[in-house]
């Protein structure tokens, strides 16, 4: 056979040109090799029979039956068409039901005759329910293996008439057809961690002997061999940025920088601020590019570090940018830096996309010519014609914004590429940060400022309500400001649009003798910034938002905030929210007001968020509710994150040995060219072939 990745599945028996289309279109497989690489996500054990009757409430995974249909009644037109039947098997009975392909199996099946049905029971009030079983004769489930892989399908693929047993029999006879299946792993790596080789690895995933530990060993291996790629890309990245792209040298500690730490600075840093401050510095000061990522909860003083940074580049001759995700927030980065740089000799600019285009001209200007040194924006300054001097120094603050052709783009604002901070509020869990900024080095900013009092979470159901307009009242009547906050998860939703406005009028109505400020997303520039300034002022007392104020926003006398309907938000979306209170030296209360009938999961949720503010641990339980694709900063980090088996969430320590061996092969052999690592080397410019570019895309 040709190598797999060149053979088409379409020429293997029993696909064809239509289902390898259709494979093709929503699998993502091509090749054998795409086929081979498709994995179980469980397996079942034919070799048990679970009677009906043992059936559990919690039950949740993929089982066996064995029994007779006693009835089948189609019912409902159209898409809504369904077929059910009675299956039973002497101990009780279950509803099978399928939604499509009726005709189809309706035909094939009969009644009183034995069958064994595979699938994942579910239990509808009263009574267990099957949907699109996979069906097969006593005889069949006889003659096949005990063990049987249940691959993950899409429904267009299951319309198609492509089952996971379908998969199931092409990959095996594939397998059984002995191909070649070269090794993936550099040989040192196989040995010291003692791996299963992959052509063994393969065959027990897809075709289990029945040994329980020689399949652990084998998904082990594909796991490891998944993110140890990974690593390496990243950890290569890493090496090439240090090793070949050349940074400006900030080698002095001048005049701004002092001037500022010792005569502006209205707070003693934290020991984390200074700390990271100096591994900074250190970093400018190589000659090499710095990629460096600051982790900093909300609140942790992030802002600080990023205009010592950036008085750092000023005093070495250069200029220096800033840009935020929000227009929002890169206007409070400017008020609040111009602030704190009253009285110096350094200039500062703003540029949004509602920069007027006069402004924009003499903006574009005094940087081209030098005059002005630091340049707060969205991502209207990395657009193409606006053009700096000599850019020192980029800090990107709340990364999960911003994608890596932003930060690509402004790699090429200078003819030395800027060094680059990039700032994170956003805690993303250790073995997920390797991952996804795996080629940033990174520093923690892992301290709160003095004298801050923990928020106080409380959980409220709607039927509470009452009590919590009381308490806001009194916190209010002493001089606190709130936010409450309604979800407009898609601003254009037009429901939420309405509830977020009944809210504001029903606040109004109960908080009459406050003012009351309203923004959302949809609002134009300048009635926002009216209505934000009426609450940062002090003017209003109350203001009722979208999540809009979710990044940034600092006004410290805000200390209550209640979130409307907070079942509908992630926990990292209430962490970030939550971080706009606790600012001041007032104790601040965030209120979670619920609909009363939530799920388990979510009740979970809620009360994690009334147990801790520590970001990490909520970043950790958030991964593993929901899986790391849907973490902020997953999708949008460049990493392809198109694992086929390893799981970021629950397979942290994989992904820390991976690195560490990464590491140690790195170490050995930076480039991979010893004889033993080239065809290593080799795979993996197959696998990224973009590797090429790094240079370009960080
Ligand atoms: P974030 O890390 O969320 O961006 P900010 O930089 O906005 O945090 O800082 C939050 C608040 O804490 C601001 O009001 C800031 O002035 C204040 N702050 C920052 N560092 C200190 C410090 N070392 N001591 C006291 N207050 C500080
Ligand atoms: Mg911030």
């Amino acid at each position: 056979m040709q190598r797999l990745r060149d053979y088409s599945i379409q020429y293997l028996k029993g696909i064809g040109p239509r289902k390898a289309e259709v494979l093709k279109k929503h699998l993502g497989i091509e090749s054998a090799y795409d086929l081979l690489r498709h994995f179980p996500t469980h397996y079942l054990d034919r070799s048990k029979i679970r009677p009906i009757a043992s059936l559990r409430a919690e039950e949740s995974s993929y089982i066996m039956l064995k029994g007779r249909f006693i009835t089948f009644t189609e019912a409902g037109e159209g898409a809504r068409r369904r077929l059910t039947a009675l299956f039973t098997d002497g101990t009780g009975a279950i509803e099978v039901v399928w939604f499509r392909g009726i005709k189809n199996i309706r035909s094939k099946l009969s009644l009183n005759k034995e069958y064994c049905l595979f699938g994942k029971p579910s239990r509808w009030q009263t009574t267990w329910q099957l949907s699109h079983p996979e069906i097969d004769t006593p005889e069949e489930v006889e003659k096949s293996s005990a063990i049987r892989g249940v691959y993950p399908l899409a429904d267009a693929v299951r319309n198609a008439g492509i089952s996971s047993r379908s998969l199931s029999e092409w990959i095996c006879s594939l397998l059984a057809s002995k191909p070649h299946i070269s090794e993936t792993l550099p040989p040192s790596v196989l040995t010291s961690r003692k791996l299963m080789p992959l052509r063994e690895a393969l065959i027990e995933v897809h075709s289990p002997s029945g040994n329980p530990d020689r399949l652990a060993n084998a998904r082990f291996r594909l796991k490891f061999e998944e993110v140890f790629h990974i690593q390496v890309t990243m950890l290569q990245r890493g090496l090439y940025h240090k090793s070949v792209t050349p940074g400006q040298r900030f080698t002095r500690v001048g005049e701004a920088f002092n001037d500022f730490y010792h005569n502006h600075l209205p707070f003693a840093l934290t020991n984390a601020q200074k700390r990271v401050v100096k591994e900074i510095h250190a970093d400018v000061n190589t000659g090499r590019q710095m990629n460096r990522l600051v982790q900093g909860d909300v609140g942790s003083g992030k802002t600080a570090v990023a205009l010592l940074s950036m008085l750092l580049a000023v005093d070495n001759g250069c200029q220096a940018c800033m840009m935020a995700p929000t227009e929002i927030l890169a206007g409070q980065h400017f008020e609040g830096l111009s602030a704190l740089l009253k009285g110096m000799n350094v200039t500062i600019g703003l540029l949004t996309g509602s920069t007027t285009p006069k402004k924009r001209e003499s903006i574009h200007q005094a940087l081209r010519d030098g005059s002005l040194d630091i340049l707060v924006g969205t991502h209207a300054l990395i657009e193409e014609n606006v053009m700096f001097r000599n850019l020192g120094l980029a800090v990107i603050d709340e990364q999960h914004r911003f994608g890596v052709a932003q930060r690509a783009a402004l790699w090429h604002k200078n003819q030395i590429p800027p060094h680059v901070l990039v700032m994170t509020a956003t805690p993303i869990p250790r073995t997920l940060a390797m991952t996804v900024y795996g080629d940033l080095d990174v520093s923690v900013i892992d301290e709160l400022p003095p004298g801050r009092k923990p928020i106080e979470t409380l959980l409220r159901y709607d039927s509470q309500r009452l009590n919590v307009w009381k308490a806001l009242y009194a916190q209010l009547r002493k001089g606190a400001q709130a936010y409450i906050v309604y979800p407009l998860i898609d601003e254009n939703e037009k429901l939420d649009l309405k509830s977020l406005k009944e809210g504001y009028e029903q606040v109004r109505e109960t908080f009459r003798d406050f003012n009351v400020a309203f923004v959302h997303g949809r609002m134009k520039q300048a009635e926002k910034d009216f209505q934000m300034e009426q609450f940062v002022s002090g003017k209003a007392q109350i203001l009722v938002a979208t999540t809009v104020i979710e990044v940034g926003v600092n006004v410290p006398a805000a200390s209550v905030m209640v979130i409307e309907n907070a079942e509908r938000f992630g926990l990292s979306q209430l962490h970030q929210l939550r971080g706009r209170v606790g600012r001041g030296m007032e104790q601040s209360y965030c209120i979670l007001m619920s609909k009363p009938q939530i799920s388990k999961d979510t009740r979970k949720r809620l009360e994690l968020m009334t147990e801790t503010t520590d970001g990490f641990v909520i970043a950790e339980a958030d991964m593993q509710m929901r899986g790391p694709g849907d973490i902020e900063g997953t999708l949008q980090s460049g990493v392809a994150f198109d694992l086929k088996i390893a799981n970021l969430a629950t397979d942290g320590s994989i992904i820390q040995l991976a690195r560490n061996a990464a590491e140690q092969l790195l170490a050995d052999d930076p480039n991979l060219l010893k004889p033993e690592n080239i065809p290593y080397a080799k795979y993996l410019r197959l696998i990224n072939p973009h590797s090429a570019d790094w240079s370009k895309i960080s």
